[in-house]
């Protein structure tokens, strides 16, 4: 047993307040890292409310973001219910319903202000830990994931909690999110929600035509910007030109014609190419070459007139 803590800093509008979920101070939580990969030689005691704290001593943890998210999970579990208020309500639905009965009235009363409560201390950040000035760790956030206003510390908690708000099973929603990848969680839920039917062969069958529908999506994404050839033109028979008091210069015009970028929406995706090609001469030519194609490419969508009569290139677009 160590005698000496560390105690992190704790900013004065702060100074009652738990660092897990924002909820009035009870106690301090004193973390040992286990397994204790980073050597911590003593406790660091983070301000904890009532609750945080009980759910502290449970955790074993082996870096403060793992306590922290750990506590989360925590949370999510024991207010699962309260959070779940504003998957099945909007507010003005609550408000509007008849309840009737003491208890019903209650809930009518009371349910938006328990949603809104319990999403504020799962969503809650903390302040940046730091002991005398100096940052106590790396604190990662990398997995999080944020799902109509709810943060949900990975793809794996996020799944679990929505399957059981949404009353999918879990096992089918994770099939649907592996397939449909994470950044599509609002697609995921609303496919597993409209399919019909959770046997065993339903599932099967659904999953089946998810995976057609993906292909087709695909091969839709990728025959677009294949249809469009570039064309290689000397710079000699491009025209520069002065658009908003910027000069659009003809290697740039070049290189977009060369890959058959038309709109600003290809020269997004072809950015990094744009940035490797003329980065080779220097960042900065690279940078003002970018900017004026953006330029460029904005005017030439948003004035078609100008684009089909007055762009001294606009006969060598056409060939795209
Ligand atoms: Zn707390």
């Amino acid at each position: 047993m160590t005698d000496t803590y560390q105690s992190i800093d704790v900013p004065f509008e702060y100074r009652h307040t738990c660092w897990f979920c924002g909820e009035p101070y009870y106690e301090s939580y004193a973390f040992m890292a286990s397994p204790n990969y980073d050597n911590q030689t003593q406790p660091i005691l983070i301000p904890s409310c009532q609750e945080c704290f009980g759910i502290c001593r449970g955790i074993k943890a082996g870096g403060l973001d793992l306590l922290r998210d750990k506590v989360k999970e925590g949370l999510h579990k024991k207010y699962q219910k309260h959070l779940q208020i504003g998957v099945n309500w909007t507010k003005e639905e609550l408000e509007e319903s008849e309840f009737e009965g003491k208890a019903l009235e209650g809930f009518r009363e009371s349910a938006w202000a328990m949603y809104e409560i319990a999403k504020g201390r799962v969503n809650y950040t903390g302040w940046p830990l730091t002991i005398d000035g100096l940052p106590v760790a790396s604190m990662s956030t990398a997995f999080h994931v944020e799902f109509d206003g709810i943060t949900y510390t990975s793809i794996n908690q996020a799944v679990e909690q929505l399957a059981k708000a949404y009353a999918i099973p879990q096992a089918y929603l994770e099939d649907v999110v592996q397939l449909v990848g994470r950044d599509r969680l609002a697609y995921a839920i609303r496919f597993a929600k409209t399919t019909y039917g959770y046997s065993a062969a339903e599932r099967e069958a659904s999953i089946g035509s998810l995976r057609a529908l993906l292909a087709e999506e695909q091969a839709l994404a990728e025959a677009a910007p294949k249809a469009k050839q570039g064309v290689d033109v000397p710079l000699s028979e491009i025209k520069e030109l002065i658009l908003h008091r910027t000069l659009i210069p003809t290697p740039a015009i070049q290189w977009i014609l060369k890959r058959g970028v038309t709109s600003l929406q290809q020269l997004a995706e072809a950015e990094d190419k744009f940035f490797e090609h003329f980065g080779q001469d220097s960042e900065l030519t690279a940078f003002t070459y970018f900017n004026a194609i953006q330029i460029y490419l904005e005017q030439r969508e948003i004035d078609l007139d100008w684009a089909e009569n007055h762009d001294p290139n606009h006969h060598l677009f056409k060939h795209i």
